[in-house]
């Protein structure tokens, strides 16, 4: 052994002992906000329980421990498992999966005397049927697609913003991608969530569905760009970034004007209108809350684990999205009886 080393473990046991214990055994402290890099300063009303450089293992199982973002993991994850659940249910309600299946398992010869002529033309129609998405069964069944756009977005929002806060302790580097995911996640749902209304309330007009989701879509383009700033992503933006989320919600007031006077028939107008403006509310107010730091601005450490803003801001987002959901299902079961 080299004789210095061996001098310096003589001269310095304790010192090298705690060394010894740190590589053996390395453990994850929770920190208070003082500790924080600079880059993990966000929230000065939340004093303690910070995960600060962890790898990526620890950061993952980190899921089961108690530390200030495990709320906001949990609310978006389940959130996304709900919606999952809802994305699942409605798909094995498609009319179109089970015209596939019915396709399928009719088509199989099940003797040897079929008419293969009538056999070829039977599987010709029902393909057709299958390409234009118009189940044979019932041909006033409305297309699902919107509905499904509006589904994938919200999974995309509440996933990408679980894995956000459960990976961002682990490096500034990784920690400014994933919050670029994140408001990409809020505005792919944003932009999701207008088709639903426009497309079913816009379906015998259809000029509308280009202006509309068209402007939608630039719109959200144009912030997800500005958004891939790193300047605009740190604390003293936070305002701006709820503007701009805001001015797109904002920009739906348009179209839904619009909606409401050329379907003022429509017996579902009242309870479609409902669903939205309840929508709204829980937007607005989670937006309210975010921007404010609301509760934790007025006692400084007493919301660190559990209800603070971000929480409570995750938990009204889900309850929007599922307003929201509610208002297209009512939507697109009138315009199954209601084709142009
Ligand atoms: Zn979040």
């Amino acid at each position: 052994m080299d004789p210095t080393i061996d001098s310096k473990l003589v001269s310095e046991p304790v010192e090298t002992e705690k060394w010894k214990k740190k590589v053996q055994s390395p453990s994850y402290d929770l920190v208070s906000y003082k500790e924080l890099p600079e880059y993990m300063k966000d929230n000065e009303f939340i004093l303690n329980y910070y995960r600060v450089n962890w790898p990526l293992k620890e950061a993952l199982f980190s899921i089961f421990r108690w530390h200030n973002e495990t709320l906001n993991v949990w609310t978006h994850l389940l959130g996304f498992v709900l919606f999952l659940g809802l994305t699942v249910t409605n798909l094995i309600e498609v009319p179109q999966v089970s015209d596939l299946i019915a396709f399928f398992t009719r088509s199989l010869p099940m003797s040897g005397d079929i008419n293969v002529s009538h056999h070829s033309r039977d599987l010709f129609v029902r393909t057709m049927t299958l390409v234009d998405l118009k189940p044979e069964s019932d041909v006033t069944s409305v297309t699902r697609w919107p509905f499904f756009v509006f589904l994938a977005g919200s999974m995309f929002c509440l996933l990408s913003s679980s894995i956000c806060h459960l990976f961002s302790c682990h490096s500034q580097h990784l920690s400014r991608s994933l919050l670029r995911l994140d408001f990409t996640g809020i505005t792919t749902m944003i932009i999701a969530s207008f088709f639903p209304p426009i497309y079913y309330a816009f379906e015998c007009d259809t000029k509308w569905h280009f202006i509309y989701l068209g402007g939608i879509t630039v719109l959200g383009l144009c912030t997800i760009v500005t958004l891939l700033s790193p300047a605009l992503s740190t604390k003293k933006f936070r305002g701006f970034r709820a503007l701009l989320f805001s001015s797109m919600a904002l920009f739906g007031i348009i179209p839904g004007i619009h909606a409401v006077i050329i379907n003022w028939s429509n017996p579902h107008r009242d309870v479609t209108l409902d669903y939205e403006l309840t929508m709204a509310m829980f937007y607005l107010t989670g937006t309210l809350f975010y921007v404010s730091r609301i509760p934790e601005r007025f006692k400084p450490g007493w919301f660190d684990l559990a209800d603070h803003n971000h929480q409570i801001f995750h938990v009204l987002v889900v309850m929007g999205a599922l307003a929201h959901y509610g208002a297209s299902l009512v939507l697109m079961g009138w315009r199954d009886g209601h084709s142009c």
